[in-house]
């Protein structure tokens, strides 16, 4: 059964960082019938990813994510085609409040923790759902936040971890395990914008073992976020990796 796409007409969704995950949720939400997309990246198109980078060809190399994505989305996507923003620029505590402002949904698809958690808070504060994505190896996680926050992505992850964390550049990364993802932070986004309530939801998938399973993840109740509420602002030095 077609899924109708005029409850997502109205809907502004915001993606940050298109790469790995960022890609396939793109494609999804544009062929979804997403009225606009904001994209969020400051990055260009590496050779060496295009195997994860769905929306992105050989003739991309070299090229701004940005503009590659906003071709990719303008050729790809068959009807009613999104108005598609661009940041050129990475989220940072200067510009997160700005950027989310008035946003549906947030898609967090970023490679490193200090941009997780900004884009947690920020969503937070702004009151904006979110829908946070991740890909390492074989593994995979999506967890979609409410805009109340309870539980967030704090009440599983308390702060930034200290020291040197493996990231997809060093550890590498399966591209099916970031197709699945990226497009499962998409389904829960469409179920977001077609009133669900998915919240508190996470998606966890082991690639190697063929298995992915949901969990309902508790909120905590000494959250700083969500529970005991301290982070009341965008302050730069909580997000120094
Ligand atoms: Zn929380």
């Amino acid at each position: 059964m077609a899924v109708s796409a005029a409850p997502f007409s109205m809907a502004r969704v915001v993606v940050v960082g298109v790469g790995g995950l960022g890609t396939p949720a793109v494609r999804a939400l544009a062929h979804a019938g997403v009225g606009s997309l904001v994209l969020v990246d400051d990055d260009t198109v590496d050779r060496t990813n295009l195997h994860r980078q769905i929306l992105f060809r050989d003739a991309d190399v070299g090229r701004h994510k940005l503009d590659a994505a906003a071709d990719a989305v303008e050729r790809q996507a068959g009807g009613v085609r999104p108005t598609v923003e661009l940041v050129r620029e990475r989220l940072h505590p200067g510009n997160a409040l700005r950027v989310f402002a008035g946003a549906s949904v947030v898609l967090e698809c970023s490679d490193n923790y200090a941009t997780k958690f900004l884009a947690a808070d920020a969503a937070r504060l702004s009151e904006v759902p979110i829908v946070h994505g991740a890909a390492i190896r074989w593994v995979g996680t999506a967890l979609a936040v409410g805009p109340q926050g309870g539980p967030c992505y704090r009440c599983l992850f308390e702060d930034l971890p200290e020291g040197a964390q493996a990231t997809c550049d060093l550890a590498g990364v399966v591209g099916p395990v970031c197709g699945i993802i990226g497009a499962l932070q998409a389904s829960f986004a469409l179920e977001l914008l077609g009133g669900g309530a998915p919240f508190g939801k996470l998606a966890s998938l082991d690639g190697l073992h063929d298995e992915l399973r949901f969990h309902t993840v508790k909120p905590r109740t000494s959250c700083a976020l969500c529970g005991v509420r301290t982070i009341v602002d965008i302050d730069p030095a909580r997000y120094l990796a």
